[in-house]
């Protein structure tokens, strides 16, 4: 395969000094951890299965294990039963809190309403609602009762609501009176499989055809048996972010308890006194398995701010909630980054001791503005919908090399797969993957199965789930490569890699370079088909206020990265924009910007932030 330009070793590496480490880090060793680890010992540090008199006298096998019991039941029987689990900050800043003892009580609650009402083993229950309480009972009370929970976007239109009702088979449905009225009645038809509407605003008088959760849940007792589920039982369905085409449904099993359990400790460096705020929406995977499994595992108090992002909103969570892993998104930082340095100073953030991200790929200079920012690095972290957790992380104890993802977890086996020019992974004569072995070659990266939060399916694609292992490896679809230390680089997604004059181009490493110019606050480069050239590297830039959109900016942002990446690589076109479209989830939709560019239909729009 070609080899590319490396831009990213130009950054300093960020040493971390023992002195600094407020808390002893959970992983101190990365190659004796990952040496000694098995996921036997991870699920020997949970309890394993509900005892006999919580899930009703029912003895459970040696593989029994509930999402639910080990995230909550657990600590509401010990000494965290009067400790915060959940913490709500409203629109006027207030908390209002749910303690671990209390969170049981309405999951047990939320559990037996679903039995009442028929709900069963593997039955869908989908949720559409923003971060409020009743949202977070859903998943867990769901689990609980040995149902499948599928969360969607609360600002989905009908459509993409139906799609994933209908590919989900939803049979439960939990949601706000206005979202019912807005989005579901107009498709209700379309759902036949819909059986219940439980609404969590109804104040006694639900809609007709809908049910009253808060009166359903009074009716119904605070304690019951929690499902003896088997680990390889179905718990999660969570849709991938569509930025690629379709969004598929990824199938999680209560074993991924297990991983959110490894992860949170090593990738996030969870201990019990911290006060965790993982910013994602429970709309998609990292909500879900980071915004609320995983913390709550450990007995870690979260925050859930329940409005939207707004940088002086963030700012003062942060302080005024004593923040201390802080868990979010490069768009985000990104964001907090255009407001200035100074801003994030004015606030004392002095209890933050470790910043995660994940969702893309994280720019260096954000990595580094975090340090003059929050006084210490950003910490990129990579997985996707189909992982269910953390795959490869910088970790607090570790050095971080700026623009790099870090290294595959204690029990993950990564690798990189060669790709032939077609993008197809190229295989030796016994059918198995040819493995990349050369520092910083390209190609593609992957895991080798057996981690208990894999998916084990895509729903009702079973055909297209096969398809992505080969040879004993799942293929995750992102080009990666890899330093000699073992530090994992992010290049691309395989469908966003340009192809220009026998170059590969990431368009990621061109968007950081332009990322660096003074006047750029945000880029998203695609490849445009190009007779001569095959695809020549076009940039959408949005610019920072004050900057105005004249040809001479144009071309000196166009000098800038030549000097940076060379001609080969640099934009040959750019455009300004005043926005990049991008997922709901914060991923910039190359795909989008390439049908648009080439005048072709824009596929599938419905995970589209905002729609242009
Ligand atoms: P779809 O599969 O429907 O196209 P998607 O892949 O964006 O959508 P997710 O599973 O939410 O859906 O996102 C996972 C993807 O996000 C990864 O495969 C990778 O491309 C990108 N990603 C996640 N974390 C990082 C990271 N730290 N650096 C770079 N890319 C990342
Ligand atoms: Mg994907």
């Amino acid at each position: 395969m070609t080899s590319m330009t490396q831009s990213f070793t130009r950054w300093p590496v960020i040493e971390k000094d023992p002195r600094d480490f407020r808390v002893r880090p959970n992983l101190l060793d990365y190659a004796d951890t990952c040496a000694a680890f098995t996921w036997d010992d991870a699920r020997r540090a949970l309890t394993g299965a509900p005892p006999a008199e919580a899930t009703g006298g029912v003895v459970s096998s040696g593989t029994a294990m509930n999402i639910a019991y080990e995230a909550v039941d657990r600590h509401a029987e010990g000494p965290n039963a009067g400790k915060d689990a959940l913490r709500f900050i409203g629109a006027d800043g207030a908390a209002h809190s749910l303690t671990f003892a209390r969170l049981a009580e309405e999951t047990s609650r939320f559990a037996s309403v679903l039995r009442e009402l028929g709900i069963g083993s593997g039955d869908r229950v989908f949720s559409l609602l923003g971060r409020v309480p009743e949202l977070y009972v859903a998943v867990l009370g769901t689990v609980k009762n040995a149902s499948v929970f599928c969360p969607l976007f609360a600002a989905f239109g009908p459509d993409p609501i139906a799609q994933r009702m209908t590919l989900g088979d939803g049979k439960v449905l939990v949601t706000t009176r206005a979202l019912y009225r807005r989005k579901i009645v107009p498709i209700r038809g379309e759902l036949p499989e819909l059986r219940h509407v439980l609404i969590v605003d109804a104040e006694g008088s639900p809609e007709e055809g809908t049910l009253d959760l808060a009166a359903l849940m009074a009716a119904a007792p605070d304690y019951g048996p929690i499902a003896a589920t088997d680990r390889e039982d179905m718990a999660l369905l969570h849709f991938t972010s569509g930025t690629t085409g379709t969004p598929k449904g990824a199938i999680h099993v209560h074993d991924a308890v297990t991983a959110h359990y490894a992860t949170g400790l090593f990738a996030l460096d969870l201990h019990p006194d911290d006060v965790f705020w993982c910013t994602a929406d429970p709309g998609w995977v990292t909500g879900t398995s980071y915004g609320v499994i995983a913390p709550l595992v450990h007995g870690v108090t979260t925050i859930v701010d329940t409005e939207e992002m707004e940088v002086e909103r963030w700012y003062r969570i942060l302080e005024e909630q004593r923040v201390t892993v802080w868990y979010t998104a490069p768009t985000a930082l990104r964001m907090l980054m255009r407001g200035g340095v100074s801003r994030a100073r004015s606030h004392d953030l002095g209890a933050l001791r470790f910043v995660a991200s994940v969702g893309e790929p994280l720019n260096p200079e954000v990595v580094i503005w975090g340090q003059e920012a929050f006084g210490i690095p950003v910490h990129d972290n990579w997985w996707q919908t189909e992982t269910g957790g953390i795959m490869i992380a910088n970790y607090a104890a570790m050095q971080i090399k700026p623009g790099s993802m870090g290294q595959p977890l204690p029990g993950v086996f990564a690798a990189i797969v060669a790709r032939d020019s077609e993008g197809r992974p190229i295989l030796d004569d016994e059918g198995l993957p040819v493995l990349v072995t050369e520092e910083f070659e390209v190609g593609e990266l992957a895991l080798r199965p057996g981690w208990p939060s894999m998916f084990r399916g895509y729903l009702h694609e079973q055909e297209r789930y096969e398809r992505s292992f080969v040879g004993g490896w799942y293929l995750t679809g992102d080009l990666v490569r890899r330093d000699r230390d073992g530090y994992y680089f992010f290049v691309g997604r395989g469908d966003d890699i340009i192809k220009s004059s026998g170059h590969l181009i990431g368009p990621f490493e061109v968007e950081t370079a332009l990322l660096e110019h003074a006047a750029v606050a945000e880029a998203a480069v695609i490849g445009i088909p190009d007779e001569v050239a095959g695809e020549i590297v076009t940039a959408y830039v949005v610019l920072h206020p004050g900057w105005e959109a004249t040809d001479a900016l144009r071309l000196d942002i166009i000098g800038f990265a030549r000097r940076r990446l060379g001609p080969a690589v640099a934009p040959r076109e750019l455009e300004f924009t005043d926005e990049v479209p991008k997922t709901r989830s914060g991923k910039i939709l190359r795909r989008l910007l390439k049908a648009r560019a080439l005048g072709l239909p824009e596929g599938d729009t419905s995970t589209v932030e905002r729609p242009q």
